[in-house]
């Protein structure tokens, strides 16, 4: 079987592996370079349980299901790549330092609590001995012990890797312009001014995802990007945090290779990726909120990334109502989180046509218009 994945991030590459394991001839197009994109620029977190909002239940229980295959992941991902970065359960510390931020995270550990998550409401002291570098400032705060982060950068080149040793044809800076079908059956792309014949695509181009021309009007990705900075400090010997730590506004994460991301805004802005004054500034005062000895430390990166925001912020992973036709898009805050699950039950539906009954719900015809 001849297949076609469209754009070469993080959901891109797990997926275009995982069908190379199954036996797939894939050849994945980048518009640019693989794993550049906004897996590169994100913290790493794998964190179903701080992350999830009020209304977001089914994205909770996505997570747990990806963080759950985690260690599969990368068995096998080390079996094709020959490394891999380390699954960190380092836990997180979510804090407050205010009157309204005691009520937030109050109210967040109540709905933890009624999730029968592990979580549990610690003194402001007892924060303080997880995490020394707290600020005394920290009046309130809640323990998470299943969080788990990764080096988001060393598993992208590892997916690379995996891809290349398993046989994968790479077109970088080569966009696919158009999807290719006839009565209802995918024919191939069009790229570089030719048509590539294959008998399946699967679009994994982020929030590019509904620019790509020949989509099926029937059920359009429906995708928007969603602005994120975020800033790389070098920690010292004075600074390294053991754990992650976040507030109602910000969020620290220690990565293994001696640095901190210090994230995120969150902007609509559309395609802008223009690093501003401002988000750098409220990045800082507000991590500095937290851990006042980030003060010193240096300032290695300011980045920003595009998150590709689904209309109703989850993923669209599936068939995609023309037959050969998949999506793995829309993956918003969590696409390294989801890259297990999603490339797996993919892999899963294309090759064994064994759509994922957990998945049904992140399908892509739920959009579909009558
Ligand atoms: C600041 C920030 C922090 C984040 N932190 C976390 C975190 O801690 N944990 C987490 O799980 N997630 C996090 N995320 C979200 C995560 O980074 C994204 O969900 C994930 O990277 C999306 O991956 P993707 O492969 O779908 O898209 P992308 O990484 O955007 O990749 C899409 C690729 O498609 C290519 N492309 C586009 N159009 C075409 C075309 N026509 N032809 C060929 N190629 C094309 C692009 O060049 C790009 O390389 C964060 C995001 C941001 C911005």
């Amino acid at each position: 079987m001849k297949i076609a994945v469209v754009g070469g991030g993080i959901i891109g590459l797990s997926t275009a592996w995982q069908l190379l394991r199954r036996g797939a001839g894939v050849t994945l197009y980048e518009r640019d370079r693989a794993g550049a994109s906004t897996g590169d620029v994100a913290a790493g977190m794998l964190a179903p349980y701080a992350e999830v909002g009020f209304e977001e239940l089914n994205l909770m229980k996505l997570g747990q299901l990806s963080l759950e295959r985690y260690p599969q992941f990368l068995e096998e991902l080390r079996e094709d790549a020959g490394f891999v970065p380390e699954l960190d359960t380092c836990g997180t510390l979510l804090v407050g330092v205010d009157r309204d931020d005691a009520q937030q995270v109050r109210r967040l550990y109540d709905f933890r609590k009624q999730l029968d998550m592990r979580i549990e409401m610690i003194s402001s002291a007892e924060a303080r001995e997880r995490e020394p570098l707290l600020s005394p400032r920290v009046v309130t705060a809640a323990w998470l012990a299943d969080d788990g982060q990764i080096d988001n950068r060393k598993l992208l080149s590892a997916l690379l890797q995996a891809f290349r040793n398993r046989g994968g044809q790479l077109r970088e800076q080569t966009p696919v312009d158009e999807l290719v079908h006839r009565s209802d059956r995918v024919e191939g792309v069009r790229a570089g001014g030719k048509t590539h014949p294959c008998d399946a695509v699967v679009i994994a181009a982020g929030c590019w995802s509904d620019r790509i021309a020949g989509l099926p009007a029937t059920a359009q990705p429906m995708i928007r990007p969603l602005k994120g900075q975020i800033l790389t400090l070098k920690q010292t010997t004075d600074c390294e945090p053991v754990c992650m730590i976040r507030s109602p506004r910000v969020y620290l994460v220690p990565k293994s290779d001696g640095t901190i991301r210090l994230g995120a805004t969150s902007e609509e802005k559309g395609y802008d990726t223009t690093p501003t004054a401002g988000g750098v500034k409220e990045l800082l005062e507000d991590g500095w909120e937290l851990v006042p000895s980030i003060y010193d430390l240096p300032l290695e990166e300011v980045r920003t990334g595009l998150r590709p925001a689904g209309r109703d912020h989850a993923p669209s992973i599936g068939y995609a109502g023309v037959e050969g036709l998949y999506y793995a898009t829309g993956h918003y805050r969590h696409g390294i989180l989801y890259a297990p699950v999603t490339a797996f039950s993919l892999a899963d539906e294309i090759i064994e046509n064994r759509p994922h009954g957990q998945l049904k719900e992140f399908s892509p015809l739920r959009f579909k218009k009558q």
